[in-house]
């Protein structure tokens, strides 16, 4: 098929031109990748910046005071953020979850979740808009966040013990502020809250307990993420990953827990409820236990390029299409063909990669195409 390449220089790694295919490619809302998965969910990464060093995402040594984030002309503005999220939804995203960096330290991010609060799926229902955060920031913004259309947040918390949680936020941030921003979020109405513990064995399993613990009982579910090999500056090693089942066993050993059927195709936890009816909780295992058959997720990054998969090398160019002049229709046409394409599922691919391949390719780090 012919096609209309929009050339493009990348400052941080190749990208790739995000081609308009001669023959238009309609949205109906039923987009298929090349294993047939739909495309349902997309992640926005307002910002490439963030006020912790967590060492498994932005550790200090790499992104110290030399490191040069996103120049501001670089990130794509709301209204181009809006632009490119109408023509996903005509695609069929159903769901919309703003990251980063940490996304509430882009100014005036309440603008954007208005835009997007404003949009319809194909089928005339608003989307599920959703933002993780590191909560830093939540205590002061709940209410704003909320009166602007958020529906909901999921904070990231890697335990409750202040000197563990200083420790791996590497600034210094005391957990104590954390969970007043959790609080906040719950009074503001921003809920069903999720909080999300990144495991790290040897540096916070001691801490999975008392979290299961704290946050037993309150309906905010807490979800336990397998350490990952994302992006190439953390050093990843796989015996730092404590595997899913050994934190539900741990778990259960002393909170019996009984499995939950998946709410939604492409769900990336596996939950689980406790048997007392102390609500649930929630395993996300993508290292050993690849979900990407039905992974429905697109993302998009601070500076506008489109991946594919978490653990991609190179986005798709949308800010060239945006910014070169292309029409709506031909942004649209170009996202069909980049999404028909796409055949990614590293995680599944993983175990059959050479052993030092998994922390060796270069990939684009989690901060900048975010979580
Ligand atoms: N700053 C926000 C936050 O921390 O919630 C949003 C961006 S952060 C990149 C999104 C999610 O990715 C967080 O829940 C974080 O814990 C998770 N994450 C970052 N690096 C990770 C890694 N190497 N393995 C597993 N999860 C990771
Ligand atoms: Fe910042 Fe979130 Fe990465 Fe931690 S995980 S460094 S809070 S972007
Ligand atoms: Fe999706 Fe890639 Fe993760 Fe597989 S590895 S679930 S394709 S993001």
């Amino acid at each position: 098929m012919a096609e209309r390449i929009i050339p493009l220089v990348d400052q941080r790694l190749a990208a790739l031109a995000a081609s308009v295919p001669a023959t238009p490619i309609a949205a109906t809302g039923l987009l298929g990748d090349a294993l047939g998965r739909p495309l349902r969910d997309l992640r926005i990464s307002v910002t490439d910046r963030c006020n912790f060093r967590c060492s498994y995402c932005m550790p200090k040594e790499v992104f110290d005071k030399d490191y040069k984030y996103l120049p501001h002309a670089s990130l794509l503005s709301f209204e181009e953020i809006a632009r490119l999220a109408t023509q996903f939804v005509a695609h069929g995203v159903k769901k919309i979850r703003l990251t980063g960096g940490e996304p509430l330290l882009r100014k005036s991010v309440e603008v954007l979740i208005e835009q997007l609060a404003a949009l319809r799926t194909t089928d005339g229902e608003p989307l599920d808009i959703t933002l993780t955060t590191n909560g830093s920031l939540l205590a002061r913004k709940a209410k704003s966040l909320k009166a602007a259309g958020l529906q909901r947040v999921t904070v990231s918390l890697d335990g409750l013990d202040d000197a563990v949680f200083r420790r791996m936020n590497d600034v210094d941030f005391p957990v104590a502020e954390v969970l007043a921003g959790i609080e906040a979020a719950r009074a503001a109405g921003l809920g069903p809250i999720k909080v999300n513990m990144v495991v790290k064995r040897g540096t916070n399993e001691h801490e999975i307990l008392p979290m299961a613990r704290h946050f037993r009982g309150t309906g905010i579910v807490l979800r336990f993420i397998e350490y990952m090999d994302v992006g190439s500056s953390n050093g990843w090693r796989m015996d730092e990953v404590l595997p899913s089942a050994d934190v539900r066993k741990l778990i259960a050993a002393e909170l019996p827990l009984v499995p939950l059927d998946a709410t939604a195709a492409g769900e990336t936890a596996e939950r689980w409820a406790y048997a007392d009816g102390g609500g649930e909780v929630g395993f996300i295992s993508s290292v050993t236990q690849a979900f990407c058959g039905d992974c429905n997720r697109a993302r998009l990054s601070t500076e506008g390029k489109l991946y594919l998969c978490l653990f991609a090398s190179n986005g798709h160019d949308l800010r060239a299409l945006l910014r070169g002049g292309a029409s709506d229709d031909d942004i649209a046409s170009a996202i069909a063909h980049i999404w028909q394409h796409r055949d990614d599922r590293y995680s599944e691919l993983r175990s059959t990669l050479p052993a030092d391949a998994s922390n060796g390719a270069r990939r684009v780090e989690m901060s900048y195409i975010g979580g």
